[in-house]
């Protein structure tokens, strides 16, 4: 086993496309990327040179609709990166059930060594590089990390003056002046909560006596920590790259993340208690919600989880081993392929607003990404009772089956 998140989901997928009674070539067939492209393109830098990068996409699958996925600028993008985020996706929206394949692309970049016109030049020259691949019915690009709704825009206005015509359901996570979703911003937080509720249902907690601790208080974080509360969880923890703060009792969120936004870190900050970040994952909580980084969760640590139940609303945060033993000291882990899959779900809302040119309200938005995270829940919690497996496995066994029945359906 290793600590590559995305060597460990390909185990995963064998384990789960073999428990599906798949064959080896099938497997083969759902493992590989369909295309990757790899681009060398030009770039105009500020000082009239001209520079040449390297960027990719990996197309995993399109068996259930077009591919799906961000466009990262990083010094680390590689093709096997890619290739492997790639298909992460494709069993992401095949689990939210949406629409859509897996993609993912990116740039080798250091974005701080780029001025706002030569990122500019970037995100424009690398779309004229990959524009013959992507389209609203083909390849639906997002952003992803130091990729933001603004590159987005940029991308939007090259590829639309390339075509012709204005292609706003070309990208996803526009501003939203520019064919962006209200809504998005909080999608991902907001349906690891509704992720939540139906765990507490399920398993009859009572919200007031069903404590959280949350790592992280980024995007994902911080929202989970706001609707969590806001449904009369006990959130009792929470912490960002320097420390966590903690009150058995429960915190005031909005005191918390208003002294996070004011003094840009939690140290400091008074009627709390301190702990570490490997103590907040080894506290007594009823739910424990790993939101911030991979490979937290592993054989050094696991035994030690003290948690009835993991949300995990960061990608890859338990490796395989990890896995293994909290399944066998009956904690259940809800994979992040589900709990954070209402990130592309509220992508999909996005596209299909501006395809169908209509524009909903933030109250639409989040009470529809109710409905299809239930909805995947539900599926996925009696795909695991079935199969009297983890809630990670029936996930994958949701996914491979959907988008293996989708591809037998085009041979
Ligand atoms: P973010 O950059 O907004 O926040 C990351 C958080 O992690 C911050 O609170 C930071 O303080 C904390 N952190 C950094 N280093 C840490 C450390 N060593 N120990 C503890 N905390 C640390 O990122 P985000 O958008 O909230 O994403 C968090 C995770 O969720 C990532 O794994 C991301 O891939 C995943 N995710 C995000 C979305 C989305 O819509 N934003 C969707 C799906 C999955």
């Amino acid at each position: 086993m290793t600590n590559d998140p995305f060597e460990n989901s390909v185990t995963q997928i064998k384990n789960a496309g073999l428990k599906l009674g798949l064959g080896l070539g099938e497997l083969d067939r759902i493992l590989e990327p369909q295309r990757v492209v790899k681009v060398s393109f030009p770039v105009m830098m500020d000082n009239g040179q001209i520079n040449t990068f390297t960027g990719f996409r990996s197309q995993h699958n399109n068996a259930r609709g077009p591919y799906k996925g961000g466009l990262r600028f990083s010094p680390e993008v590689s093709e096997s990166e890619v290739k492997a985020l790639s298909s992460w996706m494709t069993w992401k929206c095949a689990v939210a059930d949406v629409p859509f394949g897996g993609g993912k692309g990116g740039v080798i970049v250091d974005t701080k060594t780029l001025s706002k016109t030569e990122l500019e030049n970037l995100s424009r020259s690398f779309i004229r590089a990959i524009s013959d691949v992507i389209g609203p019915e083909k390849d639906v690009p997002a952003p992803d990390m130091y990729t933001t709704g603004e590159i987005m825009d940029w991308m939007v206005d090259e590829y639309s003056q390339i075509t012709g015509s204005k292609q706003l359901a070309t990208f996803t996570g526009k501003t939203l002046g520019n064919g962006g979703s209200e809504g998005r911003t909080e999608a991902t937080g907001f349906g690891g909560v509704v992720v939540l509720e139906r765990l507490a249902e399920e398993k009859q907690l009572n919200p007031k006596d069903t404590t959280i601790a949350i790592q992280g208080i980024g995007n994902v974080g911080q929202y989970f920590a706001i609707f969590a509360e806001q449904k009369g969880f006990k959130v009792v923890a929470l912490s960002d790259s320097k420390t966590a703060v903690y009150n058995e009792n429960g915190l005031d969120v909005d005191a918390v993340l208003k002294f996070k936004e004011t003094n840009k870190t939690l140290v400091g900050m008074p009627d709390v208690k301190f702990i570490t970040n490997e103590e907040l994952l080894e506290l007594p909580v009823t739910v424990l919600v790993p939101s911030a980084l991979e490979n937290v969760i592993t054989k050094d640590n696991a035994e030690k989880i003290n948690a009835r139940y993991i949300i995990e609303m960061a990608n890859g945060p338990l490796t395989p081993e990890a896995d293994e033993i909290l399944h066998n000291k009956g904690i259940l882990f809800v994979p992040d392929i589900l709990a954070n899959s209402a990130g592309v779900t509220g992508s999909y809302f996005e596209w299909y607003q501006n395809m169908h040119d209509e524009k909903w309200t933030k109250e639409d938005v989040l009470n529809k990404l109710k409905t299809k995270m239930e909805s995947a829940f539900d599926a996925s919690y009696k795909m695991m009772i079935e199969n009297n497996t983890d809630m990670r496995t029936a996930c994958y066994m949701i996914a491979i089956k959907r988008v293996n029945e989708a591809m037998r359906s085009g041979l």
